[in-house]
C-alpha cells in the first residue's frame, strides 16, 4: 500500500494562524517585531530564502530589514555589524544568510549573534540549550522535522530513529530533539556509508530522517515496511527538485513519506517566523 503523504503546507497554515494571534498580542503590548537579515555578497540560493522571509514577515506584520554587505567585507567588520544589531533594541531577530564568502569563519560569526535574537538557532548558546534538552531557539529545519513527525501523533518512546546527515542545522539537532522524546537515535553520515552500513541503519528505522543533499542516496528498497520517512534533501535534477530518498520505491514500503518539494520546506520558514516571535518574548523576560 502506498504511503500517506506528509505535507508541510497544511500544518504551516494552521501554525501561521496561531502566529498571527501571537503577533497581535505582542503588538497590543507595545512590542514591535523586526527581523534583520544580513547577506554577505550574492548567492542565488539565499536570494530565494530572503524572498521567502520577506513574504512571510509581510504576511504576519513583522518588519524585515535586509542588510546587504560587500563580499570582501573583513571578518571584524561583519562581526561588528552583527554585534550592533544585537545591541539595537529596535531589532528583535537576526539572521546571518549562509554560505559566507570563502575564508570567512562561519562559527565565529554565529557566536557573535545575540542568543536571544538568534532566530535560526545557530549560536553556541542556543545549540547548548538543545543539548540541555531545554531548547530556546532551535534550528528551524530541525523544528520543522520534529513538527512533521509529531503531526502524525506517533509515540516516539523507544522507537528506532535513524537520521542520515549530521549537519549543525539539521542532522545533529534533529537527533537531539528526538532523543529527548526517548527515541533510540542513530545518526549516520558519510563514514557510515563508506563502511557499507547505511542500508542496515535505514532498514531498522521506524522513523527515518534524511538530510544529505544527494539525490537517490537512500534506496527505496532499504526502507523498513511501515516506516515514516522525512526527506529534508533539496536537489535540482534537470528542471526538477527532488529529495535524497528514491521516492516511488520508498512510498511502496513506508506508512508516511514527505514529498519533495512540499514536505519539510514549507514548514521551515514557518518555524523561522515562530522563532522570531519566541525571540521577542525571550527578550522581554
Ligand atoms: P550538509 O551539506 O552540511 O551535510 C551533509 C551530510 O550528509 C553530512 O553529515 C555528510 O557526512 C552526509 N553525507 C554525505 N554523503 C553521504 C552519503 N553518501 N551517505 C550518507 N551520508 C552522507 O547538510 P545540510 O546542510 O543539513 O543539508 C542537507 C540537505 O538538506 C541539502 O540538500 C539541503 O539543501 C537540504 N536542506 C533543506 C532544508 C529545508 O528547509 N527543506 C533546510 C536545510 C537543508
Amino acid at each position: 500500500m502506498a504511503a500517506q503523504l506528509l505535507q508541510g503546507g497544511p500544518i504551516a497554515v494552521a501554525i501561521k494562524e496561531e502566529l498571527n494571534r501571537e503577533v497581535e498580542r505582542l503588538t497590543a503590548a507595545g512590542v514591535s517585531l523586526c527581523l534583520a537579515a544580513v547577506q554577505v555578497g550574492q548567492n542565488p540560493a539565499s536570494a530565494v530564502y530572503v524572498r521567502q522571509q520577506q513574504r512571510n514577515c509581510e504576511q504576519l506584520g513583522i518588519h524585515y530589514q535586509l542588510h546587504e554587505l560587500e563580499a570582501d567585507i573583513s571578518p571584524d567588520a561583519l562581526a561588528d555589524c552583527l554585534g550592533k544589531l544585537g545591541a539595537n533594541p529596535g531589532i528583535t531577530g537576526i539572521i546571518l544568510q549562509l554560505p559566507l564568502p570563502e575564508g570567512m569563519d562561519t562559527r565565529r560569526m554565529q557566536a557573535v549573534i545575540d542568543p536571544t535574537k538568534d532566530v535560526e538557532g545557530v549560536s553556541p548558546a542556543n545549540a547548548g540549550w538543545v543539548v540541555y534538552g531545554r531548547p530556546r531557539l532551535a534550528p528551524c529545519t530541525a523544528l520543522a522535522v520534529v513538527e512533521l513527525i509529531g503531526s502524525t501523533g506517533i509515540d516516539l518512546y523507544g522507537k528506532n530513529v535513524t537520521v542520515v546527515g549530521h549537519s549543525d542545522i539539521v542532522g545533529k539537532p534533529v537527533g537531539l530533539l528526538l532523543l529527548d522524546k526517548f527515541a533510540t537515535v542513530s545518526i549516520c553520515h558519510i563514514g557510515t556509508a563508506e563502511r557499507g552500513e547505511l542500508a542496515d541503519y535505514v532498514g531498522r528505522a521506524e522513523v527515518l530522517v534524511v538530510a544529505v543533499g544527494k539525490p537517490g542516496v537512500i534506496k527505496g528498497a532499504w526502507v523498513r515496511q511501515g516506516a515514516m520517512v522525512v526527506d529534508v534533501g533539496i536537489n535540482r535534477v534537470g528542471d526538477k527538485i527532488v529529495g535524497d530518498v528514491e521516492f516511488e520505491a520508498a512510498q511502496e514500503r513506508a506508512a508516511y513519506i514527505t514529498p519533495v518539494p512540499g514536505g519539510v520546506g514549507p514548514l521551515t520558514v514557518t518555524m523561522l517566523m515562530k522563532n522570531t516571535i519566541e525571540a521577542a518574548k525571550w527578550q522581554r523576560e
